[in-house]
């Protein structure tokens, strides 16, 4: 009998109706928040400048980027883009939003530690989480394939390979987690701050951010279950040798 097996689709179900909930909360609240107009009247654009301008952030341009959920900041480019919800809107959720983007621009000014990490880790990440379980597999099938020809080691060092490229997706969403939160919370306190959002609509747009930083936690948690059970399967074909 695999327990490892059995743990690991308990521990996937779980993860999966964790997402399930956190991602209808989300969708809830920016829905609901992009119904009630900003109190102060203000825009998401006003918003990113002045936030922007209170932190000592100079030369970042806002553009609109065409579609849903394409608020981003590139720090390459120098660029905050709004989606077509965000951009030049003036509701709970796109101010939140904004100064969301606006606060990973500040982090960046700032060179906070764990922002630069994940921007160091970003693209191997993008790569190593799609190509990780592969090779573990690829190691598994060599393993089991040289087994029978007595040179099972080839296929455990694959897999060991594959456990070490999956690791640095697992490392990105760790350090990610952290570093959403933080652009949050430096969005809620300017928020707070500057008056961008009158004071009922300022728990509101508390709860929306933290709904948005939830989904970074199951980001983690799924890839920290795919980590365990990639380690399992090497496991059991080392043992076995
Ligand atoms: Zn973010």
């Amino acid at each position: 009998m695999d327990y490892s097996f059995i743990i690991y689709i308990v521990g996937a179900g779980i993860v999966f109706v964790w997402s399930m909930i956190v991602q209808t909360n989300l969708k809830n609240k920016m829905n609901k928040g992009s119904q009630m107009r900003a109190g102060s009247g203000k825009t998401a654009n006003e918003v990113v400048e002045e936030m922007l301008h209170a932190h000592g952030v100079t030369g970042i341009l806002i553009e609109h980027k065409p579609g849903n959920l394409t608020d981003c900041y590139s720090p390459k480019e120098g660029k905050i883009y709004l989606s077509d919800s965000t951009y030049g809107r003036d509701t709970v959720t796109a101010i939140a939003v904004a100064a969301h983007e606006a606060g990973h621009a500040v982090q960046d000014h700032e060179n906070m530690m764990l922002y630069e990490f994940r921007q160091l880790l970003a693209p191997a990440a993008g790569i190593a989480s799609r190509i990780g379980p592969y090779i573990v597999i690829a190691g598994i099938l060599l393993s089991a394939y040289a087994e029978r020809n007595s040179n099972g080691g080839i296929g455990y060092t694959i897999s060991t390979i594959g456990i070490v490229v999956y690791f640095i997706a697992f490392l990105f969403y760790l350090v990610m987690l952290p570093v959403e939160r933080n652009a949050s919370t430096r969005a809620y306190k300017d928020m707070k701050e500057f008056h961008w959002v009158s004071d009922d609509q300022l728990s509101f747009a508390h709860k929306a951010l933290r709904a948005a930083g939830d989904t970074y936690a199951v980001a983690l948690a799924s890839s920290a279950i795919t980590l365990i059970r990639l380690l399992a399967l090497r496991g059991g074909r080392g043992r076995r040798r």
